[in-house]
């Protein structure tokens, strides 16, 4: 039977049904049915987040650590499932849906650590018989908006430091997605939280979104989502004067030098550019590649991708699952033919594939001969494409790989220490990988990046408490 779920507000499942949840891999599977709140219903949730908080932010570490661990353990007891139900409305593969579990499972964990590990400075000051302690506070209401291609990671790495380091939430998912954050919002209520400390309000962007971003009392909105929409979180939250984070697109470089690891360098490309269907803000959109091994890493590549399985997300074959819905695989396509007008040539893929069911599946594409001024080549297209740019040393390499709006992640192929090494210095990427592909990284360490990709503190480990506390210089004169 279909399930229907609703928003959680102030403690109670409310609303009527409003929107219908269809697996990418089959559209004749319905996920489930979901309520739709509207800008009433997102008011009602930040009051009652609002009232909650003096009371949330004061219980101490245990009550949070508690039920941050519990979650944790539930996720992890149920990943098989959780995992196979995010694979059904996201489009990623079955074993994707549940490593992405796996993960979400490991933050709540992570957090319900950091509960514990919470702790401020005592420092003498400049004025004897003076103390000063230097603490950090809770930030107050906390506004989460989440995207479409991390259903659970992407809500869990952003609830879990609100939770632990005292705030109260009004949680917005992406519209296509609310299986998997209705399932994290079910089991943090079922582990303990108190009513009106975490919302769940599923509806549009443009509906409930705006209405967080309209409201005074959301003290602090984080974002995660493409540019335009983070550029009105941006907009509204300086009208408030509230602090604001936000995770935007990439358009990352992974740089292959004539020295690299042939096999290394191909499966980094593979991996990078099109695991997960290639929608992940990580992805290696650009891969730069010195004359030497061109032709040769091009061959190869191509050859991998030939023997790439996409078709059905739960089947145990399935490598690439289908594109996520039919507009991101019309931008998919568009993106390609856009690339081919301007002068590359699709050396592989991008043609639409019929499978047993009906669904949105494309072979992944790899574009060759492109330049780095290309549109294909500095706008995020969000699929399985990427684009290949001959250089000719490293020196050209690095000016092209920073030569982007975007700054969140980047790559080198190499077995020189000294362009490795000189690499990581001058990127201007947050994050960097050598010999790894520019996707996959740890849930304990800083995670964000430069210029448009992102905006304020970084997210996850210990880097999180930036964003979710404020802090405070107390002062006490003591004789
Ligand atoms: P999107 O901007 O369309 O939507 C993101 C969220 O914002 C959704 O929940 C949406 O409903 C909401 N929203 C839309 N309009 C709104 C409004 N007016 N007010 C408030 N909220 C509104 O993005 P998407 O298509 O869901 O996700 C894809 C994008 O996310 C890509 O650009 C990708 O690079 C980016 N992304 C970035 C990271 C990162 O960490 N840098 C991670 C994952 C995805």
């Amino acid at each position: 039977m279909t399930p229907f779920r609703q928003n959680f507000i102030d403690g109670e499942w409310v609303g009527d049904a409003g929107s219908r949840n269809i697996n990418p891999s089959d559209t004749g599977d319905v996920v489930g049915d979901y309520a739709s709140a509207g800008a009433a219903q997102a008011g009602q949730a930040i009051a009652a987040a609002k009232a909650a908080f003096p009371a949330w932010s004061r219980s101490g570490p245990l009550a949070r650590h508690a039920v941050l661990k519990k979650a944790s353990d539930e996720i992890l007891a149920r990943k098989d499932e959780i995992g196979r139900n995010l694979a059904r409305e996201e489009g990623k593969t079955l074993a994707e849906g549940i490593g992405e579990t796996i993960r979400a499972a490991q933050i709540f964990d992570f957090f319900a650590g950091e509960t514990l590990r919470l702790s401020g400075e005592v420092v003498p000051s400049v004025r004897p018989g003076v103390g000063v302690e230097i603490t950090r506070e809770a930030v107050g209401v906390v506004g989460i908006i989440t995207p479409w291609n991390f259903p659970i990671a992407i809500p869990a790495w952003k609830i879990a430091p609100a939770l632990a380091h005292g705030n109260t939430i009004v949680f917005k998912p992406a519209e296509l997605v609310p299986e998997s954050a209705w399932s994290i919002v079910d089991i943090l209520h079922r582990a303990g939280l108190p009513k009106g400390v975490l919302n769940l309000v599923m509806g549009k962007g443009s509906v409930v979104g705006q209405a967080m971003l309209d409201s005074p009392d959301v003290n602090a909105i984080t974002f995660t989502g493409s540019v335009g929409t983070g550029k009105r979180v941006a907009a509204a939250s300086i009208e408030h004067m509230r602090k604001f984070q936000l995770e935007m697109g990439g358009k990352n470089p992974l740089v292959v030098l004539d020295d690299a690891d042939l096999a290394v360098a191909v499966d980094c490309a593979l991996n990078g550019a099109f695991f997960s269907t290639g929608q992940r803000c990580t992805a290696s959109s650009r891969l730069i590649v010195t004359d030497g091994i061109h032709d040769r890493f091009v061959d190869a590549l191509k050859d991998r991708m030939s023997k790439l399985v996409v078709g059905d997300a739960l089947d145990a074959q399935t490598q690439i699952g289908p594109v996520v819905d039919a507009t991101q695989l019309k931008q998919d396509e568009d993106y390609i033919a856009i690339g081919r007008a301007e002068g590359a040539e699709l050396a592989f893929g991008g043609e639409r594939l019929d499978r047993k069911t009906p669904g949105f599946y494309l072979q992944p594409a790899l574009l060759t001969q492109a330049t780095n001024t290309m549109r294909s080549s500095r706008e995020e297209i969000f699929g399985p494409v990427a684009s290949v740019i001959r250089v000719k040393d490293y020196d050209e390499a690095l000016t092209v790989a920073n030569d982007t709006p975007f700054g969140l992640t980047s790559g080198i192929c190499t077995s020189s220490l000294k362009h490795a090494t000189h690499f990581k210095r001058n990127s201007e990427a947050g994050m960097v990988m050598v010999n790894l592909p520019t996707a996959g990284v740890d849930f304990h360490v800083p995670f964000g990046g430069r210029k448009g990709s992102s905006y304020g503190p970084r997210e996850q480990g210990r880097y999180a408490a930036e964003f979710y506390t404020t802090v405070k210089t107390a002062y006490t004169f003591a004789g």
